[in-house]
């Protein structure tokens, strides 16, 4: 994990936020080259969800809904971690996490704050308090008062506000159950448990789909979504060997939830959550009906049926799916005599396609390569770097995970041909320029297996 977090702010993919200030617990900023991941990871979620299919639309409802949507979703209630203080060290523990870790079922989350090797508890010095009820959801509040009547929630999942729009989505998509509602977007939790770089953030960012179906048709979607989301991480990449679906046992469910399976990914840390898909029944529409008074329900025009449509729900995190893509594309390797790391990105998650470098600086090579650049900077992204020396240049580009690069040298001049160089089998082939942008175009359209894999 060390490796990746410091690659990941050497070359501008994500780094502590608030930094300046000795940062901030559990936060992030994601720089460039974290940017163009993340945008392409959702990106590969909506073409799953939207574009390869006909039965989901998309929705952006607003962070801050009505106070009331937490009374009826439970949120305010029942959506509580158990937390232990050690007055020791001071840290914040998570009983069930100390528990299941106790139990053998492992939990790579929870360490003792004085001997990391122990479990807190276990070791002389600590000094636990007794559990408690501790609320996930931040609060603030709107308007020119600051009463009770005023305090509004950050969402804690962006479910609810699919739920909410349920009935207006009905009314203009023209779908009927099976059909689902996607989006994406931020969520806020105030999480205790330390460290484990974005595995575990205040905010971040969800990718979430209600699908609605007849409650009798409810559990076998839900094996069709437990196989359709492990298809999708396959697709981008990740080794299968790492994936494994987990159930969750009945006291680990969650309130709203009849059966969840998890989508596990072995990080550095040990398996842990990647994904959850739940089975959520009719609980949310059923809530939001009692506690709004509208009728949330979907109505068969021809023959009259009316009945609340069962969900369900796989929710997965950006974080978390870039910090399995991280963990799984990083190799290092030894190439005449030096050491390489390269990021093993699939071409079409790279944050930038393909690097134009010229040979040396000088004798016309530049001005060629920025041509270059320019030209194909239209159809994929691409990067020009004239700086230092051409082995370095390479070595930031396999570190960013860029899986072409193209080279301009003396004989470029000559004969108007470039060398393209595979980030992966390190091939290089001489071809014409007029060619290159078939060429990648046609590269990045082959399907894709990571070379770690494939040994
Ligand atoms: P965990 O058990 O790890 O706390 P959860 O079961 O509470 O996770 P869900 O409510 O199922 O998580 O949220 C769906 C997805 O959102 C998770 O699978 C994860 O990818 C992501 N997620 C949830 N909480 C966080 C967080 N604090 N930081 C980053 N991603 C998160």
């Amino acid at each position: 994990m060390e490796k990746i977090v410091a690659l990941c702010k050497r070359r501008g993919f994500i780094f502590p936020a608030s930094e300046i200030y000795g940062g901030i617990a559990n936060t992030y900023d994601y720089g460039h080259h974290g940017v163009l991941l993340k945008n392409n990871v959702i990106a590969q979620w909506w073409k799953a969800m939207i574009q390869e299919r006909d039965d989901i639309v998309a929705l952006d409802s607003a962070i801050i809904q009505h106070p009331r949507t937490w009374e009826a979703s439970g949120h305010l209630e029942g959506f509580t971690d158990p937390l232990v203080d050690c007055r020791s060290c001071k840290l914040r523990f998570r009983a069930d996490h100390i528990e299941e870790e106790r139990a053998g079922d492992g939990h790579p989350e929870v360490r003792c704050g004085r001997a990391p090797s122990k479990l807190p508890g276990d070791y002389p010095e600590c000094d636990l308090t007794e559990a408690r009820a501790f609320n996930l959801m931040f609060e603030t509040t709107i308007g020119p008062v600051k009463d009770a009547a005023s305090t509004v929630y950050l969402r804690p999942e962006t479910a609810q506000g699919i739920f909410l729009d349920f009935k207006t989505t009905l009314q203009w998509a023209r779908r009927k159950p099976p059909f689902g509602i996607a989006q994406v977007g931020k969520s806020f939790r105030n999480e205790i448990t330390p460290g484990n770089f974005i595995f575990r953030t205040l905010e971040f960012e969800q990718m979430e789909m209600e699908f609605f179906v007849p409650p009798d048709e409810v559990d076998s979607w839900h094996e069709y979504w437990l196989q359709e989301r492990m298809d999708w991480y396959e697709r981008l990449g990740l080794d299968r060997e790492r994936l494994r679906l987990r159930p969750h046992g009945p006291e680990e469910l969650s309130h709203y939830s009849n059966a969840t399976s998890d989508i596990e990914y072995l990080y550095p840390i040990g398996w842990s959550e990647l994904e959850g898909i739940a089975n959520r029944g009719d609980f949310d529409l059923t809530q939001h009906a009692k506690y709004s008074g509208e009728k949330l329900e979907y109505v068969d025009t021809a023959t009259q049926e009316r009945y609340v449509p069962h969900v369900i729900e796989p929710a997965g995190g950006v974080g978390r799916t870039m910090l399995a893509l991280l963990c799984d594309g990083y190799d290092e390797e030894e190439v005449e005599g030096r050491q390489r790391t390269v990021l093993r990105l699939h071409p079409q998650l790279a944050p930038v396609k393909v690097a134009v470098l010229p040979l040396v600086n000088r004798d016309g090579m530049p001005e060629l390569a920025r041509e270059i650049y320019e030209d194909l900077r239209g159809s994929v992204p691409a990067e020009y770097d004239d700086g230092g020396s051409i082995g370095r240049r390479y070595r930031r580009q396999d570190e960013i995970g860029t899986p072409w690069g193209v080279t301009v040298d003396g004989q470029t001049l000559d004969d108007r041909t470039v060398t393209l160089r595979d980030r992966d089998t390190l091939e290089q082939i001489r071809l014409p320029i007029d060619e290159l942008g078939d060429e990648l175009g046609r590269r990045l359209a082959n399907p894709w297996r990571s070379p770690k894999l494939a040994a």
